[in-house]
């Protein structure tokens, strides 16, 4: 295969993002996937509006979908004390099996060609980047864009110095038929973890939960920590207990962890869950994700656009723009799951709101940004 402009490491939304937009301006884009489309992904599958005009200006609208329209948000502690307030932006409850799969046809319909393989390795040699995967001959780019997501085979493999640290959560989610108010997305924590609740196309459910390994790993199975770890928390209980299970098993995932990592490694530019990941509990990841795909590809098309910027350049700006928008967000979303994770703090949050509503809308949108710009 010809040497492309950008070869990006991971379809998933970051990835996907990056190869509808960078196609959109006419670079040349191979994507590289190593699971089959259309997939289900362990994810709270809130996503906020703040990517929708973005979104709607690479011509994805998700209400064709049949997405559900998400305009407030309850939030319990471990004892069932909640608040229930209006979300500053709104958002849309959709599926993962859906969304990333219609973003792959209108990356397809763009030109990008999408690789079914895993990139197994990574180097950086006179300017240009080679790309070995499992099953093809090496590929090379000028660009290569890391959208491997929040854990993977190739952060080791690129000796990234987060792979050392712990990664103490896991998380799982399925979909449900249940009666959940349709224009809510419910937080609902329980010791050592929280579930999110809410609905998506087709009107299903969307039940999904993190919580710490260390409190798991005393019971025998996800159905034994259900009954005796989450339905502490009875409104989560009478949820679970309504609604009836539409996979054949919940879908988990473990290693899961919160920590700083490089921007970009070795010169591949780290996007999505790649590059950082916010606590889930801000229901803002798939959001950072799609910004963090719309400024690095605003950041290598300056590079098309006029080659006498070097990749030096590009790459401080890409991690200028990132720390911008993201730093701050990542560190209120951290503190957040801190409050939550303790019951006596989370309790005390809870009646504060309650006394002060407008602070909640507050609290969103610090962990949130503006409206994204259509193209
Ligand atoms: C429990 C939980 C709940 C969440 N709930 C929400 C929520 O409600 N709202 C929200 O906005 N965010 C939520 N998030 C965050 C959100 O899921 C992520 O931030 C988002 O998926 C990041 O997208 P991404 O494209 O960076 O990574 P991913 O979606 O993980 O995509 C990475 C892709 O790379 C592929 N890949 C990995 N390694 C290779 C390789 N070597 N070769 C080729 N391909 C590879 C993977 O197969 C995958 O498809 C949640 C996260 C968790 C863990």
């Amino acid at each position: 295969m010809p040497p492309k402009d950008v070869i990006i490491a991971g379809g998933g939304l970051a990835g996907l993002t990056c190869a509808i937009h960078l196609s959109h301006f006419g670079l040349n884009v191979l994507l590289i996937e190593k699971n089959a489309y259309p997939k289900h992904k362990v994810c709270g599958e809130y996503v906020s509006n703040e990517v929708l005009p973005y979104l709607n200006s690479l011509g994805f609208d998700p209400f064709e979908y049949g997405a559900k329209k998400i305009e407030r948000l309850a939030i319990s502690s471990q004892n069932g004390d909640q608040i229930i307030a209006r979300l500053p932006l709104g958002g849309f409850g959709l599926s993962r099996y859906t969304f990333d799969n219609a973003l792959l046809e209108k990356a397809g319909s763009k030109g990008v060609i999408c690789l079914k393989d895993t990139v197994s390795d990574i180097s950086f040699e006179g300017d240009q980047f080679r790309v070995e995967t499992k099953e093809n001959p090496a590929l090379y780019a000028k660009f290569v864009i890391g959208a491997f997501g929040k854990r993977s085979l190739l952060d080791q493999k690129l000796d990234r110095d987060f792979m050392e640290s712990k990664a103490p959560f896991l998380a799982a989610k399925a979909h449900y038929n249940g009666d959940y108010p349709e224009d809510l997305v419910g937080l609902y924590n329980f010791p050592g973890g929280y579930c999110g609740v809410s609905n998506i196309e087709n009107n299903a459910l969307n039940l999904c939960y993190i919580a710490d390994y260390a409190v798991f790993k005393k019971y025998k199975n996800l159905k034994e920590f259900r009954e005796k770890v989450i339905f502490k928390n009875q409104r989560i209980r009478d949820i679970f207990e309504q609604s009836e299970m539409k996979f054949d098993k919940p879908l988990t995932i473990s290693q899961i962890s919160f920590v700083s990592k490089p921007i970009v490694e070795d010169h591949v530019l780290m996007c999505g869950d790649s590059a950082g990941m916010i606590h889930p509990l801000c229901g803002n990841g798939m959001g950072m994700a799609i910004r963090s795909a719309r400024i690095l590809s605003d950041t290598i098309l300056t590079y098309f656009g006029d080659q006498s910027v070097s990749r030096e350049e590009i790459e401080k700006a890409y991690i200028r723009q990132w720390n911008l928008n993201f730093k701050k967000r990542v560190y209120t979303g951290r503190i957040l799951a801190r409050f939550f994770r303790k019951d006596y703090l989370s309790k005390y949050l809870i009646k504060i709101l309650k006394i002060y509503p407008a602070l909640l809308p507050m609290i969103i949108s610090s962990t949130h940004g503006k409206p994204m710009k259509a193209i």
